[in-house]
């Protein structure tokens, strides 16, 4: 099919009237019959890569899918679109299978979903043949990787179905590729000299912050009131903290549920949905609430811990905004939490695992005490540079930290270290060096005689919180440093040496102020609209899912609904110009909210 043809069913059956990155030329190698690897990250749009050429061509596509609840979901929103598809998985009684595969042997579906295992049942791969398959698609294709964070050992099989499906393309995507992950999935699914795509992983519309924790509890419960109407997710390290910060929540007259791994899991999958259904605003969950979760519109996420590692952190951020409305992004972080980590490390048995983990909490630490722009950061660790600084979208960026000239802290601070080292034949910690400087009374000062120093005292002038952070800032430009053993001990690197010879100025930042800034930056994605009807708008989308049973943004997605509470159309045909609005939602849905538009002009007219 021409690109002309494509942009047409597109626009036909999904009201898109252009492609994202690189979906155009994904679909075009898989129409004409190549394998092909897309790396693209959430909300990049990777389930229309499969969709669109499902529905430019003859025969079945076959999407291999590792959750039951997206399974329901995608198919629910397929079927929304006016496109046949249907799902086979345990959830299903012997009845309404076969019911299904009739259907399917009469050429109803354009698409099935499947779960692997159900795929690979013996006597299956056999039958494919009389489907006529004519695309495969894996979806959340690292699962296939033991060194992915799902992985389901049955993806393992689906090699297998190669000899059954001679010269039936297969389309591997994923949001989550390492390259050694990568690797595994091209190998372990066998895919043909693959055509590989990877998008970029910045994600414009999403505002990344970092707040000093103080009282935590109280700060996600102030910020989320702060943030009416919205929807989002709270993670936290304990199932302890998830439940209460849930209720802290709910007495702050907030609809929030916990989620974790230790609640049943009908509890689990009633929160979950409820959570799509807009039914509950919050869910303040463990790392455990994840990959099932692909609504739309949440609009932030708030880390309450610290996440162990970048990719971890990125993953979970990545939840919010996948509509491409703004997102906000805010990590509550104290050193103390830091700490607390590193000692969990030091209990783990094996020590790669050991390095490895202390590694990756060293990067989170780095992430959250930088002074430098949070999205440059976060894309580095996937080896992505060439941004646009300032970014637009941080707290360094939108509100750069303020400087000083820290010539003298370092120095004092540096040469102390030296000094130390110098007197005793041991290390120091950082608590120890900080309490030397300012001129602290303990009892290993005294035991070590580190009193009688040239540097003991010489640091009133600050608090010795104030010297942790300048501490800090030492480390990452690399004039110091801290031993990665049991008790981390601070020396000088040969970096730092070199500086206190040649006594250069050197300008350091100074901590991150406590006050979160409340008004919103300009950020991409925005869609400026009435609020007012856009509420509206939202109520009534509510009420024509909950008559189907499904979640709100099955109907329209919130990109949809705000583009509508803009351009306010009159009329079928303006209705038909917004983004989101295929030829079957028009049909079906363009009556009732044209009416409630016009209702709130009558409204409004009135109340002027
Ligand atoms: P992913 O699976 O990559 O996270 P999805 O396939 O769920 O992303 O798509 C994210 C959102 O983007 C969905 O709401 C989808 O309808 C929308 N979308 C996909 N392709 C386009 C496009 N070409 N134009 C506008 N919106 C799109
Ligand atoms: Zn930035």
């Amino acid at each position: 099919m021409k690109r002309e043809g494509l942009l047409a069913l597109l626009k036909k059956t999904f009201g898109y009237s252009s492609f994202r990155p690189l979906q155009e030329e994904i679909i075009t190698d898989v129409l004409s019959g190549l394998d092909v690897f897309a790396l693209l990250p959430t909300g990049g749009g990777k389930s229309l890569c499969f969709q669109l050429p499902a529905l430019a061509q003859e025969g079945l596509t076959l999407v291999v899918s590792p959750l039951i609840a997206l399974m329901k979901d995608q198919v629910e929103g397929l079927q929304a679109s006016g496109v046949s598809a249907t799902f086979l998985n345990s959830t299903l009684s012997a009845e309404e299978s076969k019911a299904r595969f009739r259907g399917l042997y009469r050429g109803e579906y354009r698409l099935l979903y499947i779960a692997p295992e159900r795929l690979m049942l013996p006597g299956f791969p056999e039958r494919l043949q009389e489907l006529k398959v004519r695309q495969v698609a894996i979806d959340e294709a690292h699962c296939i990787s033991e060194w992915g964070h799902d992985f389901r050992p049955e993806y393992r099989q689906l090699a297998e179905l190669r000899p059954h499906l001679p010269g039936v393309p297969f389309i591997a995507l994923t949001a989550t590729a390492t390259p050694r992950v990568q690797e595994d999935i091209v190998r372990l699914l066998a895919l043909q000299e693959p055509r590989c795509y990877t998008a970029s992983f910045n994600r414009p519309n999403l505002t990344y912050r970092i707040l000093p924790k103080d009282k935590p509890t109280e700060q996600v419960v102030r910020w989320v009131q702060e943030h009416p109407d919205e929807c989002g997710i709270v993670y936290c390290h304990s199932r302890k903290a998830t439940e209460s910060v849930a209720e802290k929540l709910r007495a702050g007259g907030v609809s929030a549920l916990p989620y974790h791994a230790g609640l049943e899991p009908a509890v689990r999958d009633k929160t979950q949905e409820r959570f799509l259904k807009d039914k509950v605003r919050v869910v303040c969950a463990t790392v455990a609430f994840g990959m099932g979760v692909h609504k739309p519109n949440v609009r932030f996420v708030l880390h309450f811990d610290l996440p162990k590692s970048i990719e971890g952190y990125y993953q979970e951020t990545g939840r919010a905004g996948r509509d491409g409305l703004p997102g906000e992004c805010v990590l509550f972080f104290s050193s103390a939490d830091a700490v607390k980590q590193r000692a969990f490390i030091e209990e783990k048995p094996d020590p790669e695992e050991q390095r490895i983990a202390r590694e990756q909490l060293q990067q989170m630490i780095h992430y959250a005490e930088s002074s430098e722009c949070r999205r440059e950061t976060l894309l580095a660790y996937f080896g992505e540079t060439h941004l646009n600084i300032p970014c637009g979208g941080c707290d360094n960026c939108l509100e750069p930290r303020e400087r000083f000239d820290g010539t003298v802290a370092a120095q004092k601070f540096l040469s102390c270290i030296f000094r130390l080292r110098q007197a005793s034949s041991f290390g120091v910690g950082m608590n120890h060096l900080v309490e030397v400087l300012t001129g602290a009374v303990t009892e290993k000062i005294r035991k070590w005689g580190h009193d009688k120093l040239s540097t003991y005292g010489i640091g009133k002038e600050h608090s010795r919180n104030e010297w942790q952070s300048i501490g800090r800032e030492l480390i990452r430009l690399g004039l110091c440093r801290q031993t990665v053993e049991r008790m981390s001990t601070l020396e000088l690197s040969p970096e730092g040496m070199a500086w206190l010879k040649s006594r250069q100025p050197l300008t350091l930042t100074r901590p991150m102020r406590s006050v979160p800034r409340l008004n919103r930056p300009k950020i991409e994605g925005d869609i400026v609209c009435d609020e007012v009807l856009f509420g509206q708008l939202r109520t009534l989308r509510r009420e024509l899912a909950d008559e189907r049973n499904v979640p709100p943004y099955i109907i329209f997605a919130d990109v949809t609904l705000r583009h509508m509470a803009a351009r306010q159309p009159a009329t079928e045909e303006e209705f038909a110009e917004l983004p989101g609005v295929g030829e079957r939602k028009l049909r079906d849905f363009s009556g009732p909210f044209i009416e409630a538009i016009a209702r709130w002009r009558v409204q409004r007219a009135r109340q002027s």
